[in-house]
């Protein structure tokens, strides 16, 4: 059930922009969803159709883009942290205790008609 409030999240956002700009629907919608946030992105689009249901985003195509989770190490600066791990670099095991990227769930682009 998550996953449906953030899908209504995604909607009331969506919502504003095309109120900002005019428009009347919203065509296809892209999200950018981080490997660290806790949100399945399987279950996200499963949600989608549902709740946007008797919204301006009906029918609307969803696409989400991962972004991978990234860390700075000490010894090998940024680099692409694997979930299996935690925040540690996958080169030296050094802790790399901020999550630079990948924790973001946000609205990337709209296509509104
Ligand atoms: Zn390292």
């Amino acid at each position: 059930m998550h996953e449906a409030s953030v899908a209504l999240d995604l909607i009331r956002v969506a919502q504003d922009v095309l109120r900002e700009h005019g428009g009347v629907r919203v065509t296809a919608l892209t999200v950018r969803l981080g490997q660290w946030s806790a949100v399945v992105p399987e279950a996200l689009s499963a949600a989608f159709p549902a709740c946007a249901q008797g919204t301006p985003l009906a029918g609307a195509a969803l696409s989400i883009v991962r972004v991978p989770g990234v860390g700075e190490c000490p010894t090998h600066g940024l680099v692409e942290l694997q979930l299996m791990r935690g925040l540690r670099c996958p080169l030296c095991d050094a802790p790399t205790p901020k999550l630079l990227q990948g924790d973001e769930l946000e609205l990337d682009e709209l296509e509104l008609a």
